[in-house]
């Protein structure tokens, strides 16, 4: 699930440029006179939509023009040389994303609280940010304009949304008529032109598993290696999902898919050298099956889709229990997200508020309180008693339940702020640590709109969030 600011833009036309939010200081940007809200409109007489034009248009060239919109209505030429290479300094406003045309029987939106943020009903189905942050868009509604522009941009990788080739279940799932949920000549178009592609399946029981699921990740291997990877993800109800077409993931479902896939995950690798089609590690867990090793998931392709997560984080955490003091292994995080992708000013880490390390406490007196979701806490769990054999910590792993989004709502990422504090008195220790992808990644604030300051307010002791990544180093040093 992504969160973007809502802005009024999202419903309104957008105006023609990309605006301007942070000029560096002494930089060129600012010799030219360039300020915060002044809106770069063309870029050497072509137009400017977005950043990535700007990026586009900008890049490699060292004589340039801008037409440049200042707040106050006029509008400037500025001509100006530049060395190659040569920092502009810089910083644009988020591009807004588009929204979706589909109708999907799954949609997170359906399963939200309806006094959610508005935020979390936004549908964003996006080839830009696609790109830029790995999101997944469907390519049913996609433009010419777009199609062309992600060839002419080479905007690739793009993550593509396939959940079946089969066009009827397709259709079914997305919620639209079959001529739209066709994307094949889209994809044959794209593939020729060499953007690689990244492919997910929502797996939902009774609709597109068995021999559809067999069919699609028949169909998409066929193309490998421009499509990269597939990732098959089970479907996640919340308390709020009513839809009756649908079906919960049970253990039982999770067993047969498990065996049905690692039968084509063998036959790719001895036909394509990889392991290719990729199970969520929420399969694997609650099926009671245990997580592949760390070469079924080679360089981690999908891994911010909730593959090979809890694979690469026990192997870490295991190097890192070995070495207790010396550097750890690192996960690979944001594989997905582009160089080129705008990052918050805290470098895209989550608007966290630690104000002083854990670290503080000494290493062998560490008494404290972890706090994480259903689904990954017996692994975090088994890994902290290792730790605490080892070190003498008093370390607690407590399993939060999803209480405000409830169903199968068992990841750490979609806790919120009340179900946190639901566990204040079950906390041991010193400390708590939460993880830090509940908080949203530009401001301190839960899902449900808790405030981290507010939750901090009820707590006795200190609360410090770590993804885990942090939270590995922060037990190796
Ligand atoms: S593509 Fe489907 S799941 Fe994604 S936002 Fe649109 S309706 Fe929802």
């Amino acid at each position: 699930m992504y969160e973007f600011a809502v802005t009024p833009a999202v419903t309104q036309l957008r105006r023609p440029g990309v605006i301007i939010t942070e000029v560096t200081p002494d930089s060129l940007a600012e010799e030219l006179e360039l300020q915060p809200n002044d809106r770069i409109v063309r870029v050497n007489g072509r137009p400017v939509r977005d950043y990535l034009d700007f990026r586009f248009q900008t890049a490699g060239e060292t004589e340039l023009t801008f037409q440049v919109k200042k707040t106050n209505g006029e509008t400037h030429d500025i001509e100006f040389d530049r060395h190659e290479g040569e920092d502009l300094g810089l910083m644009f406003e988020q591009i807004v994303p588009r929204q979706c045309a589909n109708e999907c029987i799954f949609c997170f939106c359906k399963g939200n609280p309806e006094d959610a943020r508005p935020s979390l009903f936004v549908r964003d189905e996006d080839i830009r940010l696609s790109f830029l942050y790995g999101n997944y868009t469907t390519l049913s509604s996609i433009t010419e304009d777009e199609m062309k522009r992600i060839i002419e941009q080479r905007l690739s990788p793009q993550y593509v949304s396939v959940h079946a080739t089969d066009l009827k279940t397709r259709a079914y799932l997305l919620g639209v008529d079959e001529s739209r949920a066709d994307i094949s000549d889209k994809l044959e178009r794209l593939l020729a032109a060499d953007i690689e592609l990244h492919a997910q399946v929502v797996l939902c029981p009774e609709i597109n598993d068995g021999a559809i699921l067999e069919k699609t990740l028949r169909d998409l291997a066929a193309h490998y290696p421009k499509v990269v990877s597939t990732a098959v993800v089970p479907v996640a109800l919340t308390r709020y999902n009513k839809d009756e077409r649908l079906t919960r993931v049970t253990p039982e479902f999770c067993r047969r898919t498990i065996k049905e896939v690692e039968k084509l995950q063998k036959e790719f690798r001895k036909t394509l050298g990889v392991t290719f089609a990729f199970l969520g590690d929420e399969i694997y867990i609650k099926a009671g099956a245990e997580i592949p090793s760390r070469r079924h998931y080679g360089n981690y392709p999908q891994i911010e889709d909730g593959v090979g997560m809890v694979r690469s984080f026990v192997n870490a955490f295991e190097k890192a229990l070995v070495r207790t003091g010396t550097d750890s292994d690192r996960i690979p995080a944001n594989v997905r997200t582009h160089a080129a992708a705008i990052v918050p000013k805290n470098g895209g880490k989550a608007a966290s508020t630690n104000k002083k390390p854990i670290a503080t406490v000494p290493g062998s007196d560490l008494f404290g309180t972890f706090l994480t979701g259903e689904m990954f806490a017996p692994i975090l769990r088994e890994e902290i008693d290792k730790y605490n054999a080892l070190t003498g910590s008093r370390l607690n792993v407590i399993a939060v339940p999803n209480t405000y989004f409830g169903g199968d709502v068992a990841v750490a990422g979609l806790l919120t702020g009340q179900d946190l504090l639901a566990m204040r008195d079950k906390i041991v220790g010193d400390f708590v640590v939460i993880p830090k992808a509940t908080i949203k990644s530009d401001e301190p604030i839960f899902l449900d709109g808790m405030t981290y300051d507010a939750l901090r307010a009820k707590f006795s002791v200190p609360v410090y969030d770590v993804d885990t990544q942090g939270l590995i180093d922060l037990l190796s040093n």
